[in-house]
């Protein structure tokens, strides 16, 4: 017979598995069996729950957090001529949609510490074209929204959360989505929250919250999609061109079941993160992530950056070894300035955003997700530490022989 630790001790671990057990494959059932697929009753009750658990007047489905900061940029009347702030340090969708309402993206660097968007930085970007300001909260860590949030009343701008990793999270004991004028939160597949694709937005203002629903749905009047109900009629109005943005039914009842279950979740992440942080504790190689104590980290990522690193290609040799034990590794983020389309279009270039950069080039995000077992956390942690040291051998070897040969 195999020895079973010794099974479990040498199981792939991949970077990241969705938290989806029966609850959720009953739930999908049940909606197929409804015959209500698309934006429907599901979709209004994941809203309201969803609301409720934040405490926010407002929450409204959509089908990705793209859509959700599309949405809220078009609804806020940000466009050509406009400019909005935000981090290089964020996923493509950030600074995409910026460029779709034809506003010009900002990019102003993040701290020295951290991984966040400096509030400092950002004082000095504002211009009088500035419109919006759209801080990231990275790896579920809250962005310093007392500085941001005063800049902003100081200066009139809107303030659009991208909080795609930061469901869960709290700023100075106040929910992540409670904050600011609108917050865009993502449900795709690896998020902490998922419904396979979708996201929502969340906001105060009664005025946006209608404004974005019908945007959603090709600009149509509203509760279009009670036409095909008992209750509506064949009757709507096309308000403005809109988008094909809505959250389908199916996908509401796979965040129905993530939402009861949320809290079960997001503490087995701290969990988690607090055995890799206990795992590193001494270990002078590794910078560990920033958890700041006015705040609750939501825990999306756990993202290492070897200090003394120069080079992307040590990092790179690590993730090569990691994936050599079978243990998945990423690396969020390349930063959206060194990317082509930027570079060509902004004139951006290596040196203009010398913390992302630098961050980028030490970063490697480890596997962290509810069903990642504590054995598992050890031996990622422990393989890390193993290769540090050899690392660090080398390095001492190649200089001995160095010395000795031309000392
Ligand atoms: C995942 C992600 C998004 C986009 O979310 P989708 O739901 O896939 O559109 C936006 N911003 C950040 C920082 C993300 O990580």
């Amino acid at each position: 017979m195999l020895n079973s630790t010794f099974e479990v001790e040498n199981q792939r671990i991949p970077f990241n598995v969705p938290a989806i057990d029966e609850d959720e494959v009953a739930a999908i059932v049940h909606t197929l069996e409804s015959k209500w697929l698309t934006t429907g009753p599901k979709t209004r009750e994941f809203e309201t729950q969803f609301a409720r658990y934040l405490d926010v007047p407002y929450a409204v489905a959509v089908n990705s957090c793209t859509a959700a900061l599309h949405l809220s940029l078009v609804a806020y009347g940000i466009g050509p001529g406009d400019e909005v702030i935000t981090t290089p340090y964020t996923f493509a969708a950030t600074g995409e949609v910026i460029l779709h309402v034809g506003a010009r993206p900002i990019f102003v660097d993040i701290l020295p510490d951290g991984f966040n968007i400096d509030p400092e930085k950002i004082q000095v970007a504002i211009t009088n074209r500035t419109k919006a300001i759209i801080p990231v909260h990275f790896a579920g860590e809250p962005c310093r929204m007392d500085q941001i949030l005063d800049l902003a009343k100081r200066h009139n701008l809107v303030v659009i959360e991208d909080a795609a990793h930061a469901l869960g999270a709290a700023y100075h004991n106040k929910p992540i989505g409670t904050l600011s004028h609108a917050t865009a939160f993502s449900f795709y597949a690896t998020k902490n929250l998922t419904t396979g694709e979708g996201g929502m937005v969340t906001t105060a203002d009664h005025r946006i919250a209608e404004k974005i629903r019908s945007l959603s749905l090709h600009g149509l009047s509203h509760d279009a999609w009670k036409r095909y109900s008992k209750a509506g009629n064949w009757y709507y109005e096309i308000c403005e061109p809109g988008f094909k943005y809505n959250m389908t039914d199916l996908a509401a009842a796979l965040g129905q079941v993530q939402l009861a279950k949320f809290h079960r979740l997001q503490s087995k992440r701290q969990k988690l993160a607090q055995l890799y942080m206990k795992a590193f504790a001494g270990t002078q190689e590794i910078l560990l992530p920033p958890h700041p104590q006015d705040s609750r980290h939501a825990w999306h990522l756990f993202v290492i950056r070897l200090q003394s690193s120069e080079l992307p290609a040590e990092r790179n040799r690590l993730i090569d070894a990691l994936a050599r034990m079978d243990i998945g590794t990423s690396v969020h983020f390349i930063p959206l300035h060194l990317h082509p389309y930027y570079r060509k279009r902004f004139g951006h270039q290596w040196g203009d955003f010398p913390q992302a950069e630098k961050t980028y080039i030490s970063a490697l995000s480890l596997p962290l997700y509810p069903d990642l077992e504590p054995t598992q956390v050890e031996r990622v942690a422990r393989v890390v530490r193993t290769w540090l040291s050899n690392h660090q051998n080398r390095n001492l070897k190649n200089k001995a022989d160095y010395v000795q040969k031309t000392g």
